[in-house]
């Protein structure tokens, strides 16, 4: 059983980033990029499953620029088995994602494709959905728990009221949330390792897919700066500012 994984190269999250300077988006230029966290705990569900002796090979999948191959080889560090580049300098909004994955998952016959619930750049969480409609395959979103038996994904979700479990048959498309796994360190032998193994470059326009933005940003500013806070002397004072200046209570 193969497993595809899907990760992407976002602005590092301990960067604080910076609205450039004629309002058209976020400054990324010598600023730190990494995989996207929600992919690395992707990765490694998907190794364990390899390491348990349910999946026989892990697949890894960024679309981007050609920087996404440092970000590859840092998941084939983790364990994937191999690495697929889907090259492009173009702007690839979650649509053009999922329809790049959909090929390859096609091609790879992938039962599993493991995605982040969310990238942390653009926070879409759009693209497992998609991919899932796109291939008309079962979806298990969010989830805390996967545990694979004879052709289904048994899968807890993290959902707003708690907890929801539910069985979906293989394949199927599963985005992973923070709860999943603690992903694991890698090693320095193991980077050695992850250089040796296979990385695929392939050209977006090659695949034959629609890839034009259907978005359009008109503009991107900094959220308004809040006000200091102040210090009340005692609950009494809260009180009060609570009933007659934020007129809360
Ligand atoms: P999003 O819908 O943009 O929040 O992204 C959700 C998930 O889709 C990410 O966590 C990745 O697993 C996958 N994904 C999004 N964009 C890309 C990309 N350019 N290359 C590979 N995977 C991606």
């Amino acid at each position: 059983m193969k497993i595809l994984v899907a990760v992407k190269r976002v602005v590092d999250y301990n960067v604080k980033v910076r609205v450039k300077s004629d309002n058209s988006g976020i400054d990324i230029a010598n600023v730190k990029m990494s995989m996207n966290p929600f992919d690395e705990i992707a990765i490694e569900e998907a190794v364990r499953l390899k390491e348990a002796g349910v999946a026989t090979e892990v697949i890894v999948v960024s679309a981007g620029p050609t920087q996404c191959q440092e970000t590859l080889r840092t998941a084939l560090a983790i364990g994937a088995d191999r690495a697929i580049l889907v090259e492009s300098e173009a702007e690839l909004q979650p649509l053009a994602v999922a329809k790049i994955l959909k090929t390859l998952a096609e091609k790879e016959s992938a039962q599993i494709i493991f995605l982040g619930k969310q990238a942390i750049d653009d926070d879409s969480n759009q693209t497992g959905q998609m991919l899932a409609s796109l291939m008309d395959l079962p979806q298990g979103t969010f989830a805390s728990k996967v545990v694979i038996t004879d052709g289904t994904a048994n899968v807890t979700r993290e959902v707003d009221g708690g907890l929801e479990m539910i069985a979906i048959t293989l394949p199927a498309v599963i985005t992973v949330d923070l709860r999943l796994n603690e992903p694991r360190y890698v090693t320095l032998p193991n980077i050695m390792k992850a250089k040796k193994k296979t990385l695929e470059i392939i050209k977006a326009e090659d695949l034959g897919v629609d890839i034009a933005p259907r978005l359009k940003t008109i503009k991107v500013e900094e959220p308004p700066k809040r006000a200091a806070g102040v210090m009340v002397p005692d609950v009494a004072a809260l009180v009060e500012k609570l009933k007659n200046e934020a007129k809360v209570i």
